[in-house]
């Protein structure tokens, strides 16, 4: 165990069979949606909207869930669904007539869309304090310049889980594997932001010995979805190890960490189900309410 951890003594978190600490994603979820409740039930109207094209099967249980936890929280959530027929012009229309709304503070829309839309030009038509998932150029541009703005749910929900486990992050080498726009670019720049003050190296399918970078690193973000990719050889004792990556296999869900090797060797590490994908969610209802008094305060 290094220093990194030296404050979840005293806190007596929850550990793995092999000593990690074990970054609970349904527990802090669980926590945020109650907070949320609380101070919605307290008089707030809040929207979140969901955008579903298509029929894609995780698409749909991914936007379900959302839906059951903006419910939890005391939230109204509204649903439009279109064919995977839809053309670019009608997905746009409807992103536009939520945009317009006055009732609506969030809108999400699912991806990824079917093949021959272009999500980027859907997004666009998201007013900045609607975007909840924080993927437009204008809250990109935001996350860069350090103005306010909604950040992307996946990793901001990654920075979450560090602040709730205690995860040391100031001074620390970072590294996060995969350069997405959705989840690794974003997560480099929250890593690296003043007050964080991590030092982030952002690792992709080009990088040479990814294991040995990976093992230089008190903090791994892993968002390639490869199974199983990183293993025990790729960490540090004592580091904190956070799996994003999604496969769907014969058993399930797999994530790209190698949990069963990893957690013997780790710090504190995340589940997969149970980790990440549960802290979006709960970003996006944080961002949502937070949309709605951006909007109040207009
Ligand atoms: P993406 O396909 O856009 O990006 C994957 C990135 O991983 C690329 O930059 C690529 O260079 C890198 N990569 C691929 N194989 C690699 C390898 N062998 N070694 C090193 N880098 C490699 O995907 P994305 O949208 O960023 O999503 C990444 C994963 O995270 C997917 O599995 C996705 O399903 C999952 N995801 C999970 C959540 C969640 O809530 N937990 C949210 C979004 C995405």
């Amino acid at each position: 165990m290094t220093e990194n951890f030296a404050d979840n003594y005293a806190n007596n978190f929850e550990r793995t069979p092999g000593g990690a600490i074990l970054m609970d994603g349904n527990r802090l979820r669980d926590e945020i949606v109650a907070q949320l409740n609380t101070e919605i039930s307290g008089g707030l109207d809040v929207c979140l909207a969901t955008v579903l094209v298509g029929d894609d099967k995780p698409s749909r249980i991914y936007v379900n869930n959302k839906h059951r936890k903006a419910t939890e929280a005391g939230m109204v959530s509204r649903h439009v669904e279109l064919g995977a027929d839809a053309t670019q012009a009608e997905v746009e229309a409807a992103v536009s007539d939520l945009a317009a709304d006055p009732g609506v503070h969030g809108i999400l829309v699912q991806l990824p869309l079917p093949d021959g839309l272009d999500a980027d030009a859907v997004l666009e038509h998201l007013p900045p304090e609607k975007d909840v998932d924080g993927l437009t150029q204008r809250s990109m541009g935001a996350l860069v310049r350090g103005q306010q703005g909604h950040v992307p749910c996946t990793p901001l929900g990654v920075m979450r889980l560090l602040e709730r486990y205690d995860v040391a992050t100031s001074g620390k080498k970072a590294v996060v594997i995969g350069r997405s726009t959705l989840v690794g670019l974003p997560q480099v720049l929250l890593l690296g932001r003043k007050g964080v003050d991590a030092t982030p190296t952002l690792a992709h399918s080009r990088t040479d010995d990814l294991a040995s970078v990976c093992r230089e690193a008190d903090i791994v973000v892993a968002a390639a979805g490869m199974a199983g990719l990183v293993t025990a050889d790729f960490v540090k004792p004592g580091a904190a190890v956070l799996d994003v990556g999604i496969s769907r296999s014969e058993s399930g869900i797999v994530g790209d960490v190698d949990f069963d090797s990893v957690e013997s060797v780790a710090g504190a590490v995340t589940p997969m189900p149970g980790g990440t994908g549960r802290m979006t969610i709960a970003c996006l209802l944080q961002n949502t309410l937070a949309a709605s008094r951006m909007l109040a305060a207009k």
